[in-house]
């Protein structure tokens, strides 16, 4: 059993910049529950395309305003280890990735009363430490006295290529490379100018442009930082 104190790990950055890939393997590494806020947001925006709260891109607030209450957004831990987005009750994880989902996320992730409503939860879910969480305000907002916060970054084209190749992983023969760069590009736009809490890099966190890593070196410098942040605080 280690002495290691529990700290707070923030992972943000940019839609597809490998922070969840970055940060789910810190935490498994390092025995921290993840959490994925991104998937919270994706949660709500597929309640609001099966209650037929969107007409074309545009949301209706004031309903949805109403219903949030009949919203719940939970983690479960499946038998094969893996954590999977339930929406009330319902595994949506495969739902919440697809295009549909991805092109109106951004949309309700700008609406105040929903990020307000998601934060206090995410701050309920980390209030004993000993958690990573990724997302776009995470350092800024939901945890800003977290001990470690890692702003990740990486080319729109890179980022796109990556989505691009999950999809059809996923078995999405229909969205074309072109498709998710555009999505990219505008979700980008619209996360880093909404009026609420925009993203933006905490002044404290350090930035990673993993464009031209590999997985195995963004690891062992996610894990180099995490013991230097240990270290430091058992100097303090
Ligand atoms: O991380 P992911 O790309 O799955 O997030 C989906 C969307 O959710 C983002 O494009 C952003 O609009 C929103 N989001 C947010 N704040 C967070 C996490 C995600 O606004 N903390």
């Amino acid at each position: 059993m280690d002495n290691k104190p529990l700290i707070t790990i923030a992972f943000d950055g940019f839609s597809s910049s490998g922070k969840s890939t970055m940060a789910k393997s810190l935490a498994k590494r390092i025995g921290y529950a993840y959490i994925d806020t991104g998937a919270m947001y994706r949660a709500v925006t597929l309640y609001c395309i099966e209650h037929n709260l969107f007409d074309g891109q545009k949301l209706d607030t004031e309903e949805l305003k109403r219903q949030m209450p009949d919203i719940r957004i939970t983690f479960q831990v499946e038998k094969d280890g893996k954590s999977v987005t339930c929406l009330n009750g319902r595994n949506v994880e495969k739902e919440i990735r697809m295009m549909p989902v991805s092109s109106k996320v951004s949309i309700v992730a700008a609406v105040p009363f929903v990020r307000h409503a998601l934060v206090r939860q995410q701050q309920e879910m980390g209030k004993n430490k000993g958690i990573v969480m990724d997302g776009r305000d995470i350092g800024t907002v939901v945890f800003p006295d977290a001990e470690m916060k890692v702003y990740v970054n990486a080319s729109p084209e890179t980022r796109a290529r990556r989505r691009y190749d999950e999809l059809k992983a996923k078995g999405d023969t229909t969205t074309t490379y072109e498709d998710v760069y555009k999505n990219v590009c505008e979700r980008d736009y619209i996360d880093s100018h909404r009026e609420e809490t925009p993203l933006r890099k905490a002044d404290d966190a350090i930035e990673l442009d993993n464009s031209d890593m590999t997985i195995e070196e963004q690891d062992k410098w996610l894990m180099g930082l995490y013991e230097r942040t240990i270290s430091n605080l058992k100097r303090q």
